[in-house]
């Protein structure tokens, strides 16, 4: 009788895994989602249009009109990998956050402190590539999962075979809320940010950006380590000699789709 239970147990956890992978668009990787997308979409615009209300936003106009141009060229070129996405570009007045972030669904912010860093369309279009990515290639609900994994184990693998309780949205909030370092900002692995700056190279490359301008803006990046702590945007991502070897070995692939678009 229990082992025969075990066995169920066994088959709709296998059932539930099993739909709750998805194939990360260009890399072809597959990845667990156990939280709907639309679900995780809805709450990531409420989070979003939150912090809309306690940062302040830049009024620039220059800086907005960038965003804008160039975010829009990028969600273009990376819309067959995420269709249902509502994009939305926003610039926070912070000079000294060198930072951006992007959210499940297609909220995408741009800190004014990043335009230290950022001297061209091409560089930005590193940045939006970068952040796109991490939307296209769903890497907010695989944070997601993973920590329901770890934090709620059997309740977590139930999220996709019945109707979702008031609790178990709680459990959702809760590990969103755990994974966040501000905010609604998830901590992506190194893998993801790997994977983000390889996807966001061949979004930058189909848009009409050159995708060299990715060398010499992360070494400026890097230059602004120097002192006190790394700027956030790039705390999580891989040293930089690592991350500039990955983005010279991705080049020629970049380039081609570059010239040949
Ligand atoms: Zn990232």
């Amino acid at each position: 009788m229990r082992s025969s239970f075990s066995v169920v147990l066994l088959l709709v956890s296998a059932l539930v895994w099993l739909s709750g992978c998805e194939t990360v668009p260009q890399t072809g990787r597959s990845a667990l989602h156990l939280v709907p997308a639309d679900q995780l979409a809805s709450m990531a615009s409420s989070q979003f249009g939150q912090m809309k209300q306690d940062t302040r936003i830049s009024k620039d106009p220059t800086y907005n009109a960038r965003v804008r141009r160039v975010g829009e060229r990028i969600a273009y070129v990376a819309g067959p990998d995420i269709p249902n996405a509502q994009w939305e570009f926003v610039v926070f007045e912070d000079d000294d956050q060198i930072n951006a972030f992007a959210m499940p669904g297609g909220k995408v912010a741009v800190y004014t402190g990043m335009f230290k860093v950022i001297e061209s369309d091409d560089d930005l279009a590193i940045v939006m590539g970068h952040e796109i990515a991490h939307v296209a290639a769903g890497h907010g609900n695989e944070r997601v999962s993973q920590q329901l994994l770890a934090a709620g184990g059997a309740m977590a693998l139930q999220l996709g075979i019945r109707e979702r309780s008031r609790s178990e949205q709680q459990l959702i909030m809760a590990a969103y809320g755990a994974g966040a370092t501000v905010g609604v900002i998830l901590p992506y692995s190194r893998h993801h940010e790997s994977e983000a700056d390889e996807i966001g190279l061949i979004y930058a490359a189909k848009a009409g950006y050159d995708p060299r301008a990715a060398i010499s803006f992360w070494e400026r990046m890097e230059a602004q380590k120097t002192g006190g702590s790394p700027p956030e945007f790039l705390s999580t991502h891989p040293s930089g000699p690592t991350r500039i070897r990955q983005l010279n070995a991705l080049m020629p692939r970049a380039l081609e789709i570059y010239q040949n678009r």
